[in-house]
């Protein structure tokens, strides 16, 4: 395994011919030590037979402690697993948790087509980007190999979304797989019982496969270790998800111990773990709002310890909200934060007469003054400065947000104070109070102090504008 872009370097032809869009073979490693290139990005490299052997090596020491398994076709493939580090601040964990919902072959043709477009159009705005969900997991209630293969076909003809085909009877997921076999479903589930036939399925049909051992790790091992052994690459564990609060404890231990185990170098356990928040219906909860909120409290826990695909069922706001969210905030790369362009925004339509603020380019600080402003009807001009994707308390203790780093982002907007607005003012956070002076001397302008919270801005706006 390779943590420095100089022993990646090694591996490179070392030539910095630029063909890889890096001015430098050492720039380009830094690239595949964070994972933003790959090897096929170097043409040499790849091209060239005298580094065959240097380029399969570096593959086998670039990749990831925790295989990575791709389930779907096309763009909306959902890569899982992945991951070299059991804390994400140790590096970043890539491949966000992926949220798949079910349907069942014994729904109603026009509920499961309505339910499947519910699913493929779910979209929630958050600091910038749609949060979406990411694949149908559909369950053979019937355990009828027609009414699957039935069920399969009309939902792969509504989604472009991966598929999850659910049973445990072989022939039912042949029936499925027949259907769904250009779309590289998941298969669940190989177990005790079936594992020959469901193995030898994988095999055939080149389709990723789930191994499943209810809260039990050494039959877990031993299978995916058989199908490994098998030639079968693309296995994802399933050890088993307690329905509520109650084996709770033992779920979430064993996904500790799956994880901590393959990232410590036991490959024949170093696969994508798949968490089953669904279960929370089917525990004997008969109160829909109780299994939704179980079925999140699930869905919580092993987003963060380390459910990599999810088979989840209520798609009321509450349950699928937080759940999105929270994927989104454990998976973004702690070495980058979420950052928008640094320029001058229009919120509403703004004129001369309108007031100018400026905020700082952190996504969640930006967005959340954009929508405080918008959504209190405040036509208004406002700076996003560039503070590398830091919050303003933060930016102005660390230095990234000064007066000059301001005056510095209005010139590189083209918004002059004095030209483009009648009264040449500019309203700073109440946070960065204490650029104030220093502000009115690099701008020439008036600035006036804001509110601590950009939830109090139409407040202060009544008050002190027009200025
Ligand atoms: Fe180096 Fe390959 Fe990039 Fe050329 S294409 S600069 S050889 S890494």
């Amino acid at each position: 395994k390779i943590n420095s872009p100089l022993e990646a370097y090694k591996y490179l032809p070392q030539t910095n011919c630029g063909e890889c869009g890096e001015p430098t073979c050492m720039a380009f490693a830094s690239k595949l030590i964070d994972r933003s290139g790959k090897t096929t990005d170097c043409p040499p490299l790849i091209k060239e037979k005298k580094f065959a052997k240097k380029l399969a090596e570096l593959d086998k020491l670039l990749a990831p402690e925790i295989r990575e398994v791709a389930i779907g076709v096309g763009d909306r493939v959902a890569k899982i697993g992945g991951d070299d580090v059991l804390y994400r601040h140790k590096l970043t964990f890539f491949n966000k948790t992926k949220m798949f919902f079910d349907v069942t072959d014994t729904m109603e043709e026009s509920a499961l087509v309505e339910r499947v477009k519910k699913i493929t159009d779910y979209k929630k705005f958050y600091v910038g980007r749609n949060l979406l969900l990411d694949g149908v997991a559909i369950r053979a209630a019937s355990n009828d190999p027609a009414k699957f293969a039935s069920a399969v076909k009309k939902v792969i003809e509504n989604t472009e979304l991966p598929v999850i085909l659910c049973s445990f009877n072989p022939a039912v997921l042949k029936a499925g797989l027949e259907v769904a076999k250009d779309k590289n479903p998941l298969l669940y589930a190989a177990n005790k019982d079936n594992w020959k036939e469901v193995g030898e399925l994988a095999l055939e049909y080149k389709v990723p496969v789930v191994v499943s051992a209810f809260n039990d790790l050494d039959a877990l091992k031993s299978l995916a270790k058989t199908f490994a052994d098998a030639g079968i690459k693309d296995i994802v564990l399933d050890p088993g998800t307690y329905p509520s609060g109650k084996g709770l404890k033992d779920t979430f231990t064993n996904f500790l111990k799956i994880r901590r185990a393959g990232i410590m170098g036991d490959t024949e356990i170093a696969y994508p773990v798949m968490a089953m928040p669904l279960t929370a219906w089917m525990s004997g909860i008969s109160d829909p709002v109780s299994a939704s909120y179980w079925e999140t409290v699930l869905a919580s826990v092993f987003t963060i310890r380390y459910g990599d695909v999810m088979l989840l069922h209520s798609m009321d706001p509450y349950a699928t909200m937080p759940e999105v969210h929270l994927a989104e905030t454990i998976y973004t790369d702690p070495r980058s934060p979420v950052a928008v362009d640094s320029k001058m925004y229009k919120v509403g339509t703004p004129d001369e007469n309108s007031p100018v603020l400026f905020t700082t380019n952190f996504a969640l600080t930006y967005y959340t003054v954009e929508s405080d402003l918008a959504s209190n009807g405040i036509n208004c001009w406002l700076l996003a400065v560039n503070t590398d994707g830091i919050g303003v308390e933060a930016a102005v203790a660390g230095g990234q947000l000064t007066a000059d780093k301001v005056k510095d982002a209005f010139e590189k907007s083209g918004f002059d104070l004095k030209k483009d607005v009648t009264h040449n003012t500019v309203i700073t956070p109440g946070l960065a109070a204490r650029l104030q002076g220093d502000l009115e001397d690099k701008l020439g302008s008036k600035v006036l102090v804001g509110p601590m919270d950009s939830g109090r801005l139409p407040g202060f706006m009544e008050k002190n504008w027009p200025p």
